[in-house]
């Protein structure tokens, strides 16, 4: 663990350069590495000796990365996945197995509501989706005696839904399973989940962390909260003798790292969702700029979404900024810096004004993207949710007409002129 700021953290930690080595973290561009002795070698794959022997499985380069950010999180230990879609599927698969269950907001990000009702569904894995705003009461009903895990994320991707952690958390603990929540919206630089009681978060880096939209990455960091030895029969992965390991029980020889070694161990050996260490290296760029690119996109966004909640074409708008949005109070508690630069919200005149007005955009482009440096927009009715039906664009607080606003660091009345043309076209 640092002692530094976050700020600090980004730019020093991960890479500590020896005597005489780069000052800037290396790309260990290389599959493999050599060793002098074949019981050398014999020791890393028993796990008996720490170093590296093949990139599938660990990087020095993704090592780096992968500790800068466990400290940006406040982590015991983490792991760099291919992508955010890698990352939330390690972070259930390491605990789950065929005849489990975990409970996850209906409001996730499309991708993870399809990876968990539909593909880990497919495995055995059952999901039940439960909507993030009832009480812990009615959320209590969803578990079952098979549930392993409770899904979330901070802010839910596109309705912009501000997780009530401290609900959650309650409602994962009192069950006797760990809360995993999907931090890449906020990033550490606005929330750090492991405060509320999170106990596993994962990232998207992909998002404002690259910030730059070159490299598809996913990131899993390990809060070393969970007592999974307490639960030990839930947990027989972790807690019962591993025999593709020749019998390794990560708790006990882990400890606190149990978590990350399975899933870097086990699932990246057998899966091998592992980025290239160009990837990890364009990360760790971004990593650097983090805080005050975060800081830009919020102020911007802020300035944005006050401009359209006052214009008189807009017919909703989702910010938690602004102070009349349904989730104000919990952005205040949990995120006061700030939420992230993204706003959604709706135009008058339902989904046809809205790819009228999309396509009407200059500066702000239409991409498959969100929280990179360029202002950009999406329809997620047609794009990101159009494999949704009605009932599940609802539940995921997808309107038909809903348009996601990613707010850049471009000048903000640049952005606010290129909207004010395009409100004009519709
Ligand atoms: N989680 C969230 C909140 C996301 O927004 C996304 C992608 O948009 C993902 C996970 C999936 O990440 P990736 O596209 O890096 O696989």
């Amino acid at each position: 663990m640092s002692d530094y700021r976050l700020d600090t953290i980004c730019v020093q930690s991960g890479w500590k350069p020896k005597k005489g080595e780069p000052r800037v973290l290396p790309i260990y561009q290389s599959t493999t590495f050599k060793y002098d002795t074949v019981e050398q070698m014999g020791r890393l794959f028993d796990l008996e000796d720490n170093g590296y022997f093949y990139t599938r499985l660990q990087n020095p380069t993704n090592d780096a990365v992968a500790q800068k950010i466990c400290e940006m999180e406040g982590g015991v230990a983490a792991m760099l996945t291919s992508s955010g879609q890698a990352a939330n599927f390690y972070a259930v698969f390491n605990i789950c197995e065929a005849g489990d269950h975990v409970v996850c907001s209906s409001t996730v990000y499309g991708g993870t509501f399809n990876l968990l009702g539909v593909t880990l569904k497919k495995m055995g894995i059952d999901c039940t989706f439960v909507n993030p705003d009832d009480d812990l009461e009615t959320l209590s009903k969803a578990m079952r005696p098979n549930t392993k895990a409770v899904v979330a994320e901070s802010i839910a991707n596109p309705a912009l839904v501000i997780l009530d952690f401290e609900k959650f958390a309650k409602l994962a603990h009192s069950h006797n399973v760990p809360l995993i929540v999907d931090n890449t919206f906020p990033t550490p630089v606005n929330c750090r989940p492991f405060q509320y009681g999170a106990d596993i978060v994962t990232h998207s880096t992909t998002k404002y962390m690259d910030g730059h939209a070159m490299a598809v990455g996913g990131c899993i960091v390990d809060s070393g909260n969970f007592d999974w030895e307490a639960h030990a029969d839930k947990y027989p992965g972790l807690t019962q003798p591993d025999e593709s390991y020749h019998g390794i029980t990560y708790t006990k020889k882990f400890g606190k790292a149990a978590y990350i070694t399975k899933a870097t161990s086990q699932l990246m050996r057998d899966l091998g969702s592992i980025p290239s260490p160009m990837n990890a290296f364009l990360l760790n760029v971004g990593l650097e700029t983090l805080p005050l690119r975060v800081e830009k996109h919020c102020s911007n966004a802020q300035k944005v979404a006050e401009y359209l909640n006052a214009h008189e074409k807009i017919a909703s708008i989702n910010y938690a900024g602004l102070p009349g949005d349904k989730y104000y109070a919990l952005a205040q508690k949990y995120m006061p810096n700030g939420t992230c630069g993204v706003i959604s919200f709706e135009v008058k005149g339902g989904r046809e004004a809205a790819v009228r007005f999309m396509d009407s955009l200059k500066l702000a482009q239409i991409v498959t993207h969100v929280a990179d440096a360029r202002t950009c927009v999406l329809h997620p009715a047609s794009h990101t949710h159009r494999q949704m039906n009605d009932e599940q664009l609802a539940e995921a607080g997808v309107s038909p007409g809903l348009i996601r606003f990613s707010v850049g660091i471009e000048n903000p009345q640049d952005i606010i002129d290129d909207l004010e043309q395009a409100l004009q076209a519709i």
